[in-house]
């Protein structure tokens, strides 16, 4: 069954996770879009040849978790013809026969725009801040100011920016735990595949 969770949202508010888990519940695969940019960003030279020639090997590079990665793969992401680059492997993988959830900026608005589920995941910029900071340490008011350049770079971006579809179940996890913010999550997905089991 062709079956896509669409799971989209700023940096460090937990889609990550929710993804995995997602992906773990019902047995489907898992791209996290993000870890394509930062490669891009990471591999230097010109990104849009580095999109197009992007492989599986760039994608183990290391560092690419870290947050000057993360602001790399902003930057690289506001080019059309990266992101145009990079969005048919995106579909392929996002209608695989088996099922696929994908998390990303752009994942229910443009690259998916018929995934079955689609969800926004949020929470405010402190937050996602205090949960990054947790991870990578340093200096907090540093990574809430990436938290926040970043956020505007992607949000503000002409192409594919970052926004929740019409049609998203908006989760917004800065007051709830991770452990119910996948439990709401699956029981959105799981909802849906009822939903389409009955009808068919
Ligand atoms: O999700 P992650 O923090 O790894 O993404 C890194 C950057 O890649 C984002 O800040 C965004 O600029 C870009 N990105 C994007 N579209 C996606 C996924 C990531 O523009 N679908």
């Amino acid at each position: 069954m062709r079956f896509t969770v669409a799971i989209d949202g700023p940096a460090a508010a937990g889609k990550g996770t929710i993804a995995r888990a997602v992906a773990a519940e019902f047995g489907l695969a898992h791209l996290d879009t993000g870890l394509l940019y930062r490669a891009v960003g990471a591999k230097g030279g010109d990104p849009v040849q580095a999109a197009k020639e992007l492989t599986a090997a760039d994608l183990e590079r290391p560092g690419l978790r870290s947050l000057e990665a993360g602001q790399a793969a902003s930057k690289v992401a506001v080019i059309p013809e990266v992101r145009a680059a990079l969005a048919a492997f995106q579909r392929r993988f996002a209608r695989q026969p088996g099922g696929a959830v994908l998390d990303g900026r752009d994942i229910g608005t443009v690259i998916c725009p018929e995934a079955e589920v689609k969800l926004y995941v949020t929470a405010s910029p402190e937050m996602r801040a205090h949960r990054r900071w947790l991870e990578v340490g340093g200096d907090k008011a540093r990574v809430l100011a990436e938290v926040r350049e970043r956020d505007a770079r992607d949000s503000g971006r002409a192409d594919s920016p970052l926004k929740a579809a019409a049609d998203a179940l908006v989760l917004d996890t800065s007051e709830m735990s991770i452990a119910d913010a996948v439990a709401a999550a699956i029981a959105a997905v799981r909802a849906r595949r009822q939903g389409l089991t009955t009808l068919a």
